[in-house]
């Protein structure tokens, strides 16, 4: 066996029987995944894919959606378009919160979910239907094969959704919302219901580690500058009111979801992804907050390590 597969199964093995956390239950549909679901998977610049566990297990993207998008918004608008809109300062404050500056209603940044709803706005369309086109087809070309929606996530997201209308109410009230709450909101709750697996997490993850070029397909996704920015926004804001421990304990720019996904990028090396439903109180999956803490002292992930 090489010795990626078998550091990535060591870390599986010791971290299987960490049994802290809770699966999100705020969400009905989101409540029935199995707590013992655990999948890591890591992929190369080079597009060599290494897993270990049940990283072929399907679920709902949730927040690890957001960087992407954000991504998107970037290429679309351009940075300092997006940044009137949408903020880069980490809130400290949880994934739900009403993090909006209060003359503007800009949103802090666009990890959490006010400034994702503002960035899921920002993506050019002539409408709804078009804009999730475009967001489903930006987050398959980082994943290399076509995603689908979880339509039971959909129902469940939506039915249960009214913070995230709230939040989407408020910045349209405020001017901040590019496009109407209602159609947005809707969207987001489709652009977070997309099914993914570690192995596709891992193939996004590697993406942004390599510059935005899918190392699997070769395709440039977006450019750069973009990815550059992402990352950055990732390493202070994308593990939510966690972001800070993370950054010093781990040291690499990551993204927690919900339903229990978590990547992170090591730039120029590779792109990691975890899945495992059991949440911290931050919101962020413990064994992958524990696994990826292992692998950055392991090998020296740090990125303020030098190379
Ligand atoms: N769809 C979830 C929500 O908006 C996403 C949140 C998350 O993954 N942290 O509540």
């Amino acid at each position: 066996m090489d010795p990626v597969t078998e550091s990535l199964n060591e870390v599986h093995r010791r971290l299987s029987g960490l049994r802290e956390g809770q699966v999100a239950d705020y969400i009905p549909q989101l409540a029935t995944a199995d707590p013992d679901d655990f999948g890591l998977a890591l992929v190369s610049m080079a597009g060599h894919a290494y897993r270990a566990g049940k990283a072929d297990v399907p679920f709902s993207i949730q927040s690890v959606s957001k960087p992407f998008v954000y991504a998107l918004a970037l290429s679309d608008l351009g940075f300092e378009e997006v940044r009137r809109r949408v903020g880069v300062e980490p809130s400290g404050n949880p994934f739900n919160a009403i993090s909006l500056e209060p003359d503007t209603g800009r949103p802090a940044n666009p990890m959490i979910n006010a400034g994702a709803i503002a960035t899921t706005a920002l993506v050019r369309a002539d409408g709804p239907a078009e804009r999730f086109h475009r967001i489903l087809a930006c987050l398959s070309a980082f994943a290399g094969r076509p995603l689908d929606v979880d339509e039971e996530v959909y129902a469940s997201e939506a039915a249960t959704g009214d913070r995230n209308r709230a939040l989407a109410y408020l910045m349209h009230s405020a001017g901040s919302l590019r496009a109407g709450p209602e159609e947005t909101v809707d969207t987001y709750f489709r652009q977070c219901s997309v099914r993914v697996t570690a192995g596709d997490l891992a193939v996004m993850a590697a993406t942004l580690a390599n510059g935005g070029r899918n190392p699997v397909t070769g395709v440039q996704v977006v450019a750069e500058p973009d990815v550059v920015r992402t990352l950055a926004v990732m390493a202070t804001c994308g593990m939510y009111d966690g972001a800070g421990e993370w950054l010093l304990d781990v040291g690499l720019p990551a993204k927690s979801g919900v339903s229990g996904g978590l990547i992170a990028a090591s730039p120029a090396r590779f792109g990691v992804a975890v899945y495992s439903p059991p949440l911290d109180a931050s919101g962020n999956p413990v064994r992958a907050v524990a696994a990826l803490g292992e692998m950055s002292k392991r090998f020296g992930l740090h990125i303020m390590h030098g190379p």
